[in-house]
């Protein structure tokens, strides 16, 4: 018997997603944060381990920890489903509702990967020059393949702008299917207003399709693989009858639950990390032969004549960034790390380009 033979047609087209570990002194591709809880916040988690249950299954709604990210977000518990990562929110909305699955290109690399691997259609619409969605092309598009679901990365990886809200509304507004804005570096968006932080949060009461996903992954809590899916009650209930039973494990379960119930201990990083980021966009933009694109996101994407060459002579002097040329021509993109770490790159991407 041959295994292969056996093996779905969608699946047979796949390759296995390759998170590289590539081994560096400065790590500075994956768009995580460089900072690590601080001992108060280790002791905190300390101090949770000892009153545990392992031998039992998780909380299988997550309730407590709902509760907690209901109040920060300001919405009702019952707006709120959880993902081991949003990598599997999206799973679970491709599982839900199906394809034809629409997004920008080039944007996180999921949506395609998933949909392909759930045999859904994908169709891909172009961004604008300024890396913008496209309206004209995104509705011409839409009215075509009628798509379930739409995924708007804003700010969009990898390239790190917000897209203008009047195109994503006019997009809500038109699709007939789930519109779902992944809000993974919402918290590093520079401030447009008061009301930044919130994105399109607030609005989600006006836009019945309306999904918003937001993570921990960029804040300083990767290792938790915690996602959050934010929606009408209604979409929300429709979701969790795909998702499996105890998605979200103890540990990371009440590591958040006590990490976010006090004040937020990760608002200084993001902060730190947003004045770093626009240190870095204007040093990199002053390097010769070197485009920055300005970011609202924990990274910056850049261009260069020999993109390869540069990667790889920054790998040598131990500092890692992620080589995009494949997906946008000569581009690099650089995650926000310590503010050492920022000026070794810097410094380093300087001797490089001599
Ligand atoms: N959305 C976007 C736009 C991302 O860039 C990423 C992470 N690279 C994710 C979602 C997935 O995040 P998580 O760690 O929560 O699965």
């Amino acid at each position: 018997m041959e295994i292969r033979s056996l093996v779905l047609r969608s699946v047979k087209a796949l390759s296995a997603y390759e998170a590289k570990n590539i081994p560096c002194r400065i790590k500075l591709d994956a768009n995580e944060s460089p900072y690590n809880l601080s001992s108060e916040d280790m002791d905190i988690v300390r101090n949770s381990l000892s009153s545990l249950e392992f031998n039992r299954y998780p909380d299988p709604q997550a309730r407590k920890l709902r509760a907690v990210l209901a109040r920060r977000y300001k919405v009702k518990q019952s707006q709120i489903l959880l993902g081991n990562g949003s990598d599997e929110l999206i799973s679970m909305l491709i599982a839900c509702f199906g394809g034809p699955v629409l997004y920008p290109v080039p944007t996180f690399s999921m949506y395609g990967i998933i949909a392909k691997a759930a045999g859904r259609r994908q169709v891909e619409v172009k961004l604008d020059n300024d890396f913008d969605i496209d309206t004209g092309r995104m509705l011409a598009d839409i009215k075509r393949v009628n798509p379930k679901l739409v995924f708007l990365s804003s700010p969009n990886n990898p390239t790190g702008n917000c897209f203008s809200s009047e195109r994503v509304l006019g997009i809500a507004k038109t699709a007939p299917g789930v519109v779902v804005v992944d809000e993974a570096y919402q918290p590093f968006a520079r401030s447009l207003g008061s009301n930044v932080r919130r994105g399109f949060l607030p609005l989600l009461k006006d836009y019945r399709n309306m999904v918003i996903l937001r993570t921990l992954s960029k804040v300083g809590l990767a290792s938790l693989r915690l996602g959050i899916m934010i929606a009408s009650e209604e979409i929300i209930a429709e979701v969790n009858k795909v998702r499996l039973p105890f998605n979200i494990n103890t540990l990371s379960q009440e590591v958040a639950i006590k990490l976010l119930s006090g004040k937020d201990s990760s608002a200084k990083a993001v902060k730190l990390i947003v004045k770093e980021r626009e240190r870095m966009f204007e040093e990199i933009a002053e390097v010769d032969g070197v485009v920055a694109f300005p970011s609202d996101a924990n990274f910056i994407l850049f261009k260069l004549e020999d993109p390869n060459m540069v990667y790889n002579r920054l790998l040598k002097k131990g500092i890692l960034v992620r080589n995009l040329d494949k997906v946008i021509k000569g581009c690099l993109r650089v995650t926000v790390g310590t503010p050492q770490e920022n000026s070794a790159f810097i410094e380093a991407l300087r001797m490089v380009m001599k």
